[in-house]
C-alpha cells in the first residue's frame, strides 16, 4: 500500500486516503477518466468533503450519500491518494520493489467495475463507509 500519483492509476484500482488525522482509511474503485466510485456517510460529509455546495462532477457532500461515483477530487478531499497493491493485478508489479506490494491476487479489472457499477446502482451499502474489508470483497478477496 502506498502513496501514487493519479496518472499512475488505471481503472480497477483500489485506491484510498486517510480522514481525520488517519483515524481512519477511506477507500474506492478507480473507474477511468478521474472518477471513482466510493461510499460515503452522512456524518463524514462536512467535515471529510471540502467542499462547499456541489462539485463540476455533480458531487453535493450535503445530498448524496451511499455509493456514489465522483471525480478523483472529490474522493481525496485533499488527502494523499494511496493504491492497495495486489498479486498479480497488473504488470506494473514488475517495477515495483519486493515488500511493497500485497501477495494477494485481485479480481480482472472488468469484473471489479462491474461490480462497483452494480453496487453504485443498487445502493445497498448506503451509510456504511467502505472499509478496506468491503473493497477486498468487491475485488473478489475474501
Ligand atoms: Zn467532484
Amino acid at each position: 500500500m502506498g502513496k501514487v500519483s493519479p496518472d499512475e492509476l488505471v481503472h480497477g484500482d483500489h485506491i484510498y486516503s486517510y480522514r481525520r488525522l488517519y483515524s481512519y482509511s477511506h477507500h474506492g474503485i478507480y473507474v477511468g477518466e478521474g472518477e471513482v466510485i466510493h461510499c460515503t456517510k452522512t456524518y463524514e460529509s462536512r467535515p471529510s468533503f471540502n467542499l462547499k455546495g456541489s462539485c463540476t462532477c455533480g458531487f453535493d457532500p450535503n445530498k448524496d450519500h451511499g455509493v456514489v461515483k465522483t471525480c478523483l477530487q472529490c474522493f481525496l478531499s485533499g488527502q494523499k491518494l494511496r493504491r492497495v497493491e495486489y498479486g498479480v493485478s497488473s504488470k506494473r508489479l514488475l517495477l515495483k520493489r519486493a515488500g511493497t506490494c500485497s501477495t494477494e491476487n485481485s479480481n480482472e479489472a472488468k469484473t471489479v467495475l462491474d461490480r462497483a457499477e452494480k453496487l453504485l446502482r443498487e445502493i445497498p451499502l448506503a451509510n456504511t463507509i467502505w472499509s478496506l474489508t468491503t473493497v477486498k470483497a468487491l475485488l473478489g478477496i475474501a
